[in-house]
């Protein structure tokens, strides 16, 4: 019997109405005769929420304010999904549908020891293939795993994509469903760009692009998982009704051939909020290379000359930002500089440093910009963040909308 991974987004389970929509569509697949395992995020914000929690809870003393150990968040984040694992399973029960519910650790997600932005290393789904076999619903906590310090991880922001597409892996699915508010990939986030356009199918590299700039539809890592894994990925919403062979009405479909079923490449625009710049000596980068190792941070870019090293962090995966940038300053020296209060602004698209045209549009519209870098599949820019929506809407308008350049 085929394999199907469906992943519903925290929106998509957000209270017990919409739970139980979820539990109706999981049957409906389970009635197509098909085996499902259905990975789910914490409910709505629940995850804001309980870091919002951890910072309370780390405000109440004066040695370290504000600083929550992230192994401490590890255990405190995880138990977001793990409530909505639990109530789906009942959801399923009252509906007459076996079904059994596994955490990160469980369904043999192992990760490395990186707390808070773990990387998974291995999926050993040995339960999850026994409760299968059994004729069971299996349904998994996302964005969790295990280390092999036997501890347990989380993923990065949004990484139930990323428990979704490891796991249909693992277990060779047919498909990786994911399911959230939006009906697919757009040219633009639509929250703030509002004439994006739907893309019925992006190929895996822009679509990595994309999640890499930032973009929030798809995380990162899961995209790098299903590339190296040639899994399909299939952008779903959750509210739309699927025909009678599970197909909605409108998808966006990732494969390495996406982009010869849409005939051309794609054009979109990415925001990414909160960065910020540091600046050092470059005779200080294998200290800052340690440093960021150490801290585990991933860097935007990194750019060195005439004796200046400089590179851009995401906050996003960040929690404990003062004790990094603490650290980082002291790898960089007396003469490291931080520009906070910086977002990045991206076009992510072919052939983009072809001819100059393009670029000499990117900086014309992203005017004030306080770094460019240029690959062909991307133009990036570090902006101030209030006005990355404003940079996202012109961009759109000049990139894709007018697509001269
Ligand atoms: P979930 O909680 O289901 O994982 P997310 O909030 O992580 O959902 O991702 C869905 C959101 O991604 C959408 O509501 C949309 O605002 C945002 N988004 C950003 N960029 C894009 C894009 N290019 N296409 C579609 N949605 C996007
Ligand atoms: N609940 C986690 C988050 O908010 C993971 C996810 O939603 O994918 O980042
Ligand atoms: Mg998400």
């Amino acid at each position: 019997m085929a394999i199907v991974v469906q992943k519903y987004g925290g929106s998509s389970v957000a209270d017990v109405a919409r739970i139980a929509q979820v539990a109706d569509k999981v049957a409906h697949a389970r009635r197509r005769g098909v085996q499902v395992v259905v990975v789910v995020s914490a409910m709505g914000k629940t995850t804001d929420n309980l870091l919002a929690l951890a910072n309370d809870a780390a405000r109440t003393g004066v040695e370290h304010p504000g600083e929550s150990p992230r192994r401490e968040l590890d255990m405190l984040l995880s138990t977001g999904e793990r409530v909505s694992m639990a109530l789906l399973s009942i959801a399923l029960h009252s509906r007459g549908i076996d079904a059994i519910s596994f955490t990160g650790s469980q369904s043999g997600i192992l990760t490395n020891d990186r707390h808070f932005d773990a990387r998974i290393i291995e999926v050993r789904p040995h339960r999850i293939e026994d409760e299968l076999h059994r004729g069971r619903v299996v349904i998994v906590a996302g964005y969790q795993g295990m280390s092999y310090r036997r501890e347990i991880t989380t993923l990065g922001r949004g990484g139930s994509d990323t428990t979704a597409v490891a796991l249909a892996a693992a277990l060779g699915a047919e498909s990786c469903e994911i399911y959230s508010d939006v009906d697919g990939v757009y040219s633009a986030d639509p929250r703030v760009v509002p004439d994006a356009r739907h893309l019925p199918a992006v190929r895996y590299e822009q679509l990595q692009e994309m999640a890499e700039a930032g973009a929030k539809v798809l995380n990162a890592q899961a995209v790098e998982w299903a590339r190296r894994q040639k899994i399909t990925i299939h952008a779903r919403r959750t509210g739309d009704v699927l025909d009678a062979h599970g197909v909605p009405p409108r998808e966006t479909i990732s494969s390495d051939f996406a982009a010869i079923a849409s005939e051309r490449s794609v054009r979109a625009i990415v925001g990414l909020d909160n960065a910020t710049l540091v600046e050092a000596p470059s005779a200080r980068l294998p200290q800052l290379s340690d440093a960021l190792e150490t801290l585990g941070l991933s860097i935007l870019d990194l750019e060195a000359r005439d004796g200046r090293a400089a590179f851009a962090v995401a906050l996003l995966n960040a929690p404990d930002w003062n004790r990094c940038q603490a650290a980082l300053t002291a790898a960089g020296g007396p003469d490291t500089r931080m520009h906070a209060g910086l977002a990045m602004v991206s076009v992510v698209g072919d052939g983009l440093t072809t001819g100059g045209a393009s670029v000499g549009a990117f900086a014309r519209a992203v005017e004030g910009f306080h770094r460019l870098t240029a690959s062909p599949l991307r133009l990036s820019a570090l902006v101030p963040r209030e006005t990355l929506a404003e940079a996202q809407r012109r961009l759109h308008a000049r990139f894709v909308v007018d697509a001269h350049v």
